[in-house]
């Protein structure tokens, strides 16, 4: 049996003809990275590659000692004779898929993706393969997410109530991609935004990377203000229970993940209100994802895989799990 193109190692999804790993969990000499995204992209490798448009948000989470090299999407270079392009995820600002072509074989790794817009980053490509390493995060049937417009009408509806009782709206969302998605797609009539330092970080990354944002401001920049009333506060999950947050005083606490689908886990957060609104494909988004790419071997990660295995399984596909240490830093 020849080795496949691509491996499942200790150290993470390896190709030993262009001798690099995609998104590796330990240092390794040359690491291609799908996105910024912690449990993708761990500092200690030698040397990186990912795409462009993610180049300083990657920068941002990696310091400015590492040695990333950046293609633009849909560029290739050749690594040993293979050939390496990266293709807009949908996820975050710079996720991409990874293409990778040897002796005409193609292989696709994924990455965390969403197939619906995101005015924050490039729309999903669906790239033909064959061999496709999905993702499955949100991978059972019962994960359909709502249209956005409905979950940004529902954010914007609870804003303005907030506004109305006199209280501050604290929306708990992961620093890097969903904060700015939901930022740029809130409606800043109704109020000032106010940011945690790490949010307000990465907006100005994303600015400086191109994306439009409506003014946000640090609570520092207003410290004469006495009441935070109708303000909008995006911060991090982590900071739900933080002094940081208590100097607002009285405020309804929400927060945005797709987790928020089901009531139990809005109760297990002990949010107020939950808005179902993920940075990954829902499942009827992977399954066309799958579909598109026409590959006839699909190797699954991330999540529960079992349920997609077998539903792939039992409609002509040949998958299967992919075992790696991963645990998923942003829903
Ligand atoms: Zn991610
Ligand atoms: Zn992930």
């Amino acid at each position: 049996m020849t080795t496949p193109l691509i491996q499942e190692t200790p150290s993470g999804l390896y190709c030993e003809a262009g001798d690099f790993y995609v998104d590796p969990c330990r240092s390794v000499p040359k690491a291609v990275i799908t996105h910024a995204h912690a449990d993708h992209a761990r500092p200690g490798s030698r040397k990186y590659l990912a795409a462009k448009e993610g180049r300083r948000v990657l920068r941002n989470r990696l310091g400015p000692s590492a040695q990333i090299e950046a293609l633009p999407y849909g560029e290739t270079t050749s690594i040993n004779g293979v050939t390496l392009s990266f293709h807009p995820a949908g996820h975050i600002l710079g996720s991409a898929q990874v293409r990778i072509e040897y002796q005409g074989e193609v292989w696709v790794v994924s990455g965390d993706y969403k197939t619906e817009p995101d005015a924050t980053c490039a729309a999903f490509e669906h790239i033909r393969c064959h061999t496709f390493i999905t993702e499955s995060t949100f991978g059972l049937p019962i994960y359909r997410w709502p249209p956005q417009q409905e979950i940004f009408a529902d954010i914007n509806r609870w804003w303005k109530q907030c506004r109305d009782d006199g209280k501050p709206a604290v929306l708990l969302a992961y620093s890097l991609g969903k904060a700015q998605r939901l930022i740029a797609g809130v409606d800043p009539a109704i109020g000032p935004i106010f940011c945690h330092p790490t949010v307000q970080q990465l907006n100005e990354e994303y600015r400086a990377s191109g994306v439009e944002l409506p003014k946000t401001w640090l609570p520092s920049q207003a410290p004469a203000r006495k009441d935070w009333g109708g303000v909008l506060i995006v911060t991090p999950p982590s900071t739900a229970n933080s002094t940081w947050l208590s100097k607002f005083g009285d405020a309804s606490i929400a927060m945005a993940s797709g987790w928020m689908l089901t009531r139990q886990t809005q109760r297990s957060r002990s949010v107020e209100i939950g808005f179902p609104l993920s940075d990954h494909a829902d499942w009827p988004g992977l399954l066309k994802a799958v579909d598109e790419t026409q590959a006839e071997n699909i190797l699954v990660m991330h999540g529960q895989t079992g349920p997609m295995v077998q539903w792939l399984n039992e409609n002509g596909k040949n998958a299967r799990t992919v075992v790696t240490n991963h645990v998923a830093e942003s829903l």
